[in-house]
């Protein structure tokens, strides 16, 4: 590598996997990438980066790369040309918009890219196609972080930074694995709990974190409301409670004690599967602590009542008075490098650029000055809604960014179903992913190592993403695209450049007031920042964005999948990452991970294995009311009697088949953490 790197330009720019935005030096010579390293002075990762960031290099020049322009001619995608593609693609839309309106016409955004193109693709959809049908990918993952705190503090982001770990003496992580899914951020805790600050791991399955838990609360999959009302009427039943803060600073205490308190434990212990004693111990563990920080994943938002279980801990922190201070907060680990910027680009079908309800007459009056245009005023559909919509007939258009939702979204039949009946898919990607191959047009974008912009990371963190090559010979960047597209429809959209599109973003969105190319340095900007260029490290300090932080008390529902298949389908599936692929695993299968871990296996417990007449490593036949998978199963202690655990990193497995259509009851974000399933050996 000495000799590699020796006579290198180095350049730094951003990892365009989780939510950690871990900082990368990339060494490059004569526009070929010669390594990646971790800076050392690196604000958020500090000289770590995990093994996906560090070898990222090698999926941008695979030779599976997307490289011209293809049009779906006789049933085949054929070449074409930019000019062509373009001219293609602004006459099909110009025909449908005029034919069945600007709502036939629907666009899904991608977190991989960046904060410029975001904003640019919603930019198109709502002032040149004329529709709010825009949404992200946060709709599968964390739109109940943001529903759920936005309702109880008026901010769905994380209310303090990753380094307030320095300054904690508590930690409650729920529903989430980071020393796979955020590996960094997860070796952090990992090395503070090491030191001797306590854990409470909330997870159904026995992770890495769960070995080092004082108290680890092993709960059925999607019981999560129930284990927190016990929490919380543990910590009221004890006297723990915040008192002064809880009559300066929040609304609705009294009657969300006086539900609290009518709960009947026992009963909520037997539906979570647990014991109410390990719960009560870690409540009041949680409640005396002095700075106590909460970490939460996928495995509270995926779920029926994801929402929900959100505001049941803001409920706990607020309780606790653990906000608004450093080493306290609730933090969303975010999934996905750049989709808490997605979302605060507008790529939301109920809110624009900045979060400003779009159906508000005041709003849209603003978006309309900004934007110099006539703009839609209804909200528009979510992703869920984009398929049903396809399926119905009412969508006949919908355009991709990458995104691959029919390897990623849950009842794969139907996505592809959706996607079968559209007039027209375009799709912006990389790759030819599973969605691709499906699409009438297809546009070769760019990696993150071919582009420039600014990526938001879990903790609010605007960082610079600069390009390190040029984009492969063919491709152009996505931001590129976008732009030539909306000229290609008769819209003046100014050349891309990030700098001149952050001076817009800046105007529009009120906590990107004093962001600027120049001052973001190295280490980024925390939002908000104010016009004078100073950004927040932590949110909630003197009062909640919404004024008095709320109350909400939800009891706890099972899930529909559970009451209409749980009697067919015994066993709950849920599902997460493993710590060397991410996602649809689309770049990395093409790093040498794939070498190391080369398909999703199954999870089952040692008694369900043998009741079910499995041995280790056998093949099992995995079934529910959608559909059925064929995967490898090994026994393990990891899951209870009952759960079965798997990724869905591999489109050979494709797990999707098997998941639902049950969505959160707020937001529509898929219960991908509760699926009814049987299994036998195949
Ligand atoms: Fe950092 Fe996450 Fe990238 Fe790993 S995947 S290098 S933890 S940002």
């Amino acid at each position: 590598r000495a000799n590699l790197t020796a006579d290198a330009e180095k350049i730094r720019t951003v990892c365009s996997y989780c939510g950690v935005g871990c900082n990368l030096e990339v060494s490059v010579k004569n526009n070929k990438i010669q390594s990646i390293e971790a800076p050392e002075d690196a604000a958020v990762n500090a000289g770590h980066t995990c093994l996906k960031g560090r070898y990222a290099w090698r999926f941008y020049d695979h030779p599976d790369r997307l490289t011209t322009p293809l049009i779906r001619k006789d049933g085949e995608l054929q070449p074409a040309s930019w000019q062509e593609t373009y001219q293609y693609l602004a006459d099909r839309l110009q025909a449908i918009k005029t034919t069945h309106g600007s709502d036939a016409i629907a666009g899904i955004s991608s977190a991989r890219c960046t904060n410029e193109e975001n904003y640019l693709l919603q930019k198109m959809i709502r002032v040149i196609i004329g529709t709010n049908n825009i949404d992200c990918c946060a709709r599968v993952c964390h739109s109940p972080t943001a529903y759920g705190m936005q309702h109880s503090f008026g901010t769905g982001a994380a209310t303090n930074s990753i380094e307030d770990l320095k300054h904690t003496n508590f930690i409650m992580l729920i529903g989430a694995n980071p020393t796979a899914a955020h590996p960094v951020t997860g070796a952090k805790i990992k090395q503070k709990v090491m030191k001797g600050t306590p854990l409470i791991v909330i997870d159904p399955v026995k992770t890495e974190l769960a070995r080092y838990a004082n108290w680890h609360i092993q709960l059925r999959p999607g019981t999560n409301v129930a284990v927190l009302n016990m929490m919380a009427y543990f910590i009221i039943e004890a006297g723990l409670v915040e008192q002064a803060f809880i009559d300066n600073r929040t609304e609705a205490y009294q009657e969300y004690k006086q539900a609290i308190m009518a709960l009947d434990i026992n009963e909520l212990a037997n539906i979570a599967g647990v014991d109410a004693q390990v719960v009560k111990a870690a409540a009041l563990a949680y409640a005396k602590a002095d700075n106590a920080m909460s970490f939460h994943g996928l495995g509270v938002t995926e779920h029926s009542q994801g929402s929900r279980a959100i505001m049941s801990i803001a409920d706990l922190v607020m309780l606790t008075g653990n906000i608004g201070r450093p080493g306290v907060g609730m933090n969303p680990l975010r999934g996905q490098n750049n989709v808490q910027g997605a979302a605060d680009m507008g790529c939301q079908p109920h809110q624009g650029a900045g979060y400003f309800p779009v159906n508000i007459e005041e709003n849209h009056q603003y978006y309309q000055e900004h934007y110099q245009s006539e703009l839609p005023k209804e909200i528009g559909y979510k992703i869920p809604e984009m398929f049903n919509a396809a399926i119905a007939g009412d969508l006949k258009a919908l355009w991709i960014l990458g995104e691959d939702v029919v390897q990623t979204d849950p009842n794969q039949n139907h996505v592809i179903k959706a996607l079968s009946n559209l007039e027209l898919l375009v799709v912006q990607e990389i790759f030819l992913s599973e969605t691709a191959k499906m699409a009438d047009v297809v546009l070769p974008g760019s990696s993150f190592l071919e582009k420039s912009g600014t990526f938001t990371n879990g903790e609010r963190r605007i960082q610079k993403v600069n390009a390190v090559v040029t984009p492969k010979d063919g491709c152009k960047t996505d931001g590129q695209i976008i732009v030539e597209m909306m000229n290609a429809l008769g819209y003046p959209q100014a050349e891309y450049h990030p700098k001149t599109m952050l001076e817009e973003i800046s105007q529009v969105v009120p906590f990107f007031a004093g962001v600027t190319w120049d001052n973001l340095g190295e280490d980024g900007l925390q939002w908000p920042v104010n016009a004078n260029g100073i950004d927040t490290k932590i949110l909630h300090t003197e009062n909640f964005k919404r004024g008095l932080g709320k109350f909400h008390f939800y009891p706890f529902e099972e899930s529909v999948e559970v009451t209409q298949n749980g009697e067919q389908f015994p066993f709950i599936l849920t599902t997460s990452r493993n710590l060397e692929h991410y996602n649809a695993g689309t770049m990395t299968r093409r790093t040498g991970n794939e070498e190391i871990v080369s398909e999703d296996i199954l999870l089952i417990n040692p008694n369900d294995a043998k009741a079910k007449k499995i041995s280790d490593q056998q093949s099992v036949r995995l079934f529910s009311a959608r559909g059925e998978i064929t995967l490898k199963a090994q026994l393990s202690d990891k899951v209870n009697k009952g759960i079965l655990f798997t990724t869905f990193h591999f489109p050979e497995l494709m797990i999707n088949r098997v998941t639902g259509d049950v969505t959160d009851a707020e937001t529509k974000c898929p219960e991908y953490k509760v699926v009814s399933v049987d299994i036998e050996a195949a």
